[in-house]
């Protein structure tokens, strides 16, 4: 049998991960990005931009309802959620099992990435992008969060990583503007790399989000493909009673929400504040 190609992935310079490649779907330089999207044994499709995995069918599940189901369920009243970022869909699918939502807007920089993932990722946002609460901008995240006149309770910054495109949304100009247009008790959470390997990434995000936000953090979940350990969230708000809620009330608002999750559970949201201490001597540096 023909060696199978294999896609290498370049986020770290020396070491890394590798797929094999069972069959490619999709490729093509968006304008924005170089996007691929192929089949894997192992992990169902992968997508990925300029060399960075960005999502698999296989563990999705994990990142997106730690980015949803957390700060909505913590919020408890979000009526209008704001995703940058997040073409794949399923960060908007997650969003949308929440009833109580009026308004999900998504500003996504790359229309490409959206158009190839619904015809080619179709199980990521599982029609959510027909949900009438829905609407899409097309823009870089940073120009929205500073020009428009809406409000938010939550916002969720699902990008790539602080290279390229991703990297406004790493900004304190961004943060800025996220601060700006949430409402009072609003959520801020961001993907914010795996700390064992971007810890600088996470001390640089939690130093501007913190002239921003009276109470900036992390959680954190291990998501496989995202290599290297666990990913830690930034969480900013300027309430910090969202981040610190008592089990029980976390438990009665998931079993109210009617939620059923394949990761996500009460104990799972209370235990993921706790961080590892060498992230947490970084942060006070
Ligand atoms: N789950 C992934 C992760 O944690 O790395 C992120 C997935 S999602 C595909 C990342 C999205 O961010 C892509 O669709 C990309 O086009 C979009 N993006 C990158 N930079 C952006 C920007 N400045 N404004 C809006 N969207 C951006």
């Amino acid at each position: 049998m023909a060696d199978k190609e294999m896609w290498y992935e370049t986020l770290h310079a020396g070491f890394g991960q590798y797929f094999s490649v069972d069959n490619v779907l999709y490729r093509e330089q968006t304008g924005h990005q170089d996007l691929i999207i192929f089949e894997n044994a192992a992990l169902g499709r992968v997508m990925a931009l300029d060399g960075v995995v960005q999502t698999t069918e296989r563990d999705e599940f994990i990142y997106h309802e730690m980015m949803t189901h957390i700060p909505l369920l913590a919020h408890g009243a979000a009526e209008s959620v704001l995703i940058i970022g997040g073409g794949d869909g399923a960060m908007l699918r997650e969003v949308s099992r929440h009833q109580g939502i009026k308004k999900i807007t998504m500003v996504e920089i790359d229309a490409g990435v959206v158009t190839f993932c619904k015809q080619y990722l179709p199980n990521h946002s599982q029609g959510a992008y027909d949900d009438p609460r829905f609407t899409l901008v097309i823009d870089d995240g940073v120009n929205f969060v500073k020009q428009t006149a809406e409000k938010f309770d939550v916002i969720i910054s699902d990008c790539t990583d602080p290279i390229g495109p991703g990297e406004s949304l790493f900004t304190s100009e961004f943060y800025a503007g996220c601060h700006r247009i949430l409402h009072e008790n609003g959520i801020f959470v961001a993907q914010n790399g795996v700390c064992f390997l971007q810890q600088d990434e996470a001390v640089n995000s939690h130093r501007k989000l913190g002239h921003y936000f009276k109470d900036v953090s992390f959680y954190q979940a291990a998501v496989p493909t995202y290599y290297g350990g666990i990913m830690t969230f930034a969480w900013a708000s300027d309430n910090p009673a969202l981040r610190q809620l008592d089990a029980s009330t976390i438990a009665k608002r998931f079993t109210a929400s009617g939620l059923t999750c394949r990761y996500y559970n009460p104990a799972i949201h209370a235990g993921s504040f706790a961080l590892p201490q060498y992230l947490l001597n970084a942060l006070v540096g």
